[in-house]
């Protein structure tokens, strides 16, 4: 009797620490156990390894295929998981998609990476094969770190750095990378105070035409001056873009690109046709025509007056009809450019089906231009299509006088770059189109 109620009071315990520690989904461990057994493995006196890895679009999955598929999903995950990692090694369900492994021991990232890949990539449940794409985050332990949250976090945050980018499944968390990772978060700490204080000012870099080598465009393109020092826009509008700052910004500068317009309408009989930039971001949000038109009005600015540059990147979305948001731009009447173009991994059928005036040729395809040699560049192929689809081109980055003679030759429209102008100040802008006659 005694020994039967001790076997039940075992029993129930044992139920009890699963309940806690196990995932019932995948049979793994969960969060708690993670916890655990990582915390006892970090006394291990080698190396050691952690990689957060996740399912990309896993809702979409359950979505599609509803959530007893989802499950399974999971569980077929972790069982590849342990496929690939050794027996002394640790796997767990975190949360929802998110999987913490915990590697002991000499571990080649790359090539683990590379086998968690493959084998999850494509995966079968039963015999019905799903592709799925993964993102991970690893971090290589320092030898004596002991905090487990600590090191979870900088996998986690090498996790992010890598979500939603094509063609890179992980990210390795280092220095550099943490470096980068205050100096992201000082400038998040500086943003909504830039705005209030004017830190943020815009400038205008002329695009001059090859037939009649006067001005007729000019792009808007800000500057950021914290105290004395330069912020460079490579640097914080990522930045922005990934915390969605980049929305106020981009208002913001579209405002100061309409007041400047007003005010050069009233001083010069004709003025350069002015793009600005607007990200995806920006340009997705229900209220982006609305807003936009509303301080167009306010300038007494007319749509045609502006030139909208959306990346080519931007075209690219399975989510989103970009194509639909286009055209009721469009229909505005304000003009659309494609900017950064031949970076993006857009089709050409995109040229086609957008509404788009402008195709602004990325600077690396410039750089690239090989005069000396009897060969094909691959901006006569571009020019070739955007003459067939009436398409206005225009330059970037151009920087020597053989490019420009180049891009002469092939009949590209617009030439922008430090060969005629580097960005100027709204003040030099004036006195540029004044020297220029216009
Ligand atoms: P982008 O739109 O491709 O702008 C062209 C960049 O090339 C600018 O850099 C410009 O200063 C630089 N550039 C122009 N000519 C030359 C040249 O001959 N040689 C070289 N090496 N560079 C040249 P910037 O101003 O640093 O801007 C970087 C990027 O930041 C822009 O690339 C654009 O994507 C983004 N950006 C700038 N202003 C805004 C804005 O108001 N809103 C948004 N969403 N993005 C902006
Ligand atoms: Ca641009
Ligand atoms: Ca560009």
């Amino acid at each position: 009797m005694n020994r039967r109620y001790r076997k039940l009071r075992l029993e129930k315990r044992n139920r009890l620490l699963e309940l806690a520690y196990i995932d019932p989904i995948t049979g793994l461990g969960n969060y708690n156990a993670y916890l655990e057994r990582t915390k006892e493995k970090l006394e291990i006196n080698s190396k050691k390894t952690i990689i957060i890895l996740d399912i990309d679009k896993f809702k979409t999955f359950n979505k599609k295929y509803g959530h007893m598929k989802g499950n399974a999903l999971l569980k077929r995950v972790g069982e590849e998981i342990k496929h690939v990692i050794r027996k002394t090694d640790i796997v767990c369900r975190l949360a929802n998609d998110v999987f913490g492994i915990f590697l002991v021991g000499e571990v080649d990232v790359e090539n683990v990476t590379e086998r968690l890949n493959s084998k999850i990539s494509r995966i079968n449940i039963g015999d019905i094969w799903y592709n799925l794409r993964i993102s991970m985050g690893v971090y290589i332990c320092d030898k004596n770190e002991k905090d487990v949250q600590s090191i979870i976090d900088k996998a986690i945050m090498a996790h992010d750095s890598v979500k939603g980018k094509y063609h890179v499944s992980y990210g390795v968390f280092t220095e550099e990378f943490e470096q980068k990772m205050i100096r992201e978060s000082e400038i998040e700490n500086m943003m909504e105070e830039a705005i209030k204080n004017k830190e943020f000012e815009v400038y205008y870099q002329p695009q001059i035409s090859t037939k009649t080598e006067k001005m007729e465009g000019a792009e808007a393109l800000v500057r950021w001056k914290k105290d004395e020092n330069r912020i460079s826009p490579s640097e914080f509008i990522p930045i922005f873009e990934k915390n969605y700052f980049i929305k106020k910004l981009d208002e913001y500068v579209y405002e100061r690109v309409c007041e400047n317009i007003q005010e050069l309408k009233k001083e010069f009989k004709e003025i350069p046709k002015i793009s600005v930039n607007i990200s995806k971001e920006s340009l997705i949000d229900s209220k982006f025509l609305e807003k936009y038109e509303k301080i167009m009005k306010k300038y007494d600015i007319m749509p045609e007056e502006i030139e909208l540059e959306i990346t080519e990147r931007t075209t690219v979305n399975n989510d989103i009809d970009i194509q639909k948001i286009l055209n009721e731009v469009k229909q505005k009447g304000f003009s659309i450019a494609i900017d950064d173009f031949g970076t993006g991994y857009s089709s050409l059928n995109m040229l086609e089906i957008m509404p788009i005036d402008t195709l602004k040729i990325d600077k690396s395809f410039i750089d690239r231009i090989d005069i000396s040699e009897e060969k094909t560049n691959f901006i006569e192929i571009i020019m070739f299509i955007t003459k067939k689809l009436n398409l206005k081109t225009v330059a970037e980055g151009v920087e020597t006088i053989e490019q420009v003679k180049y891009l002469k030759r092939w009949n590209c429209d617009l030439v922008q770059g430090y060969v005629y102008q580097k960005p100027l100040k709204f003040e030099e802008l004036k006195k540029y189109i004044k020297g220029d006659k216009m």
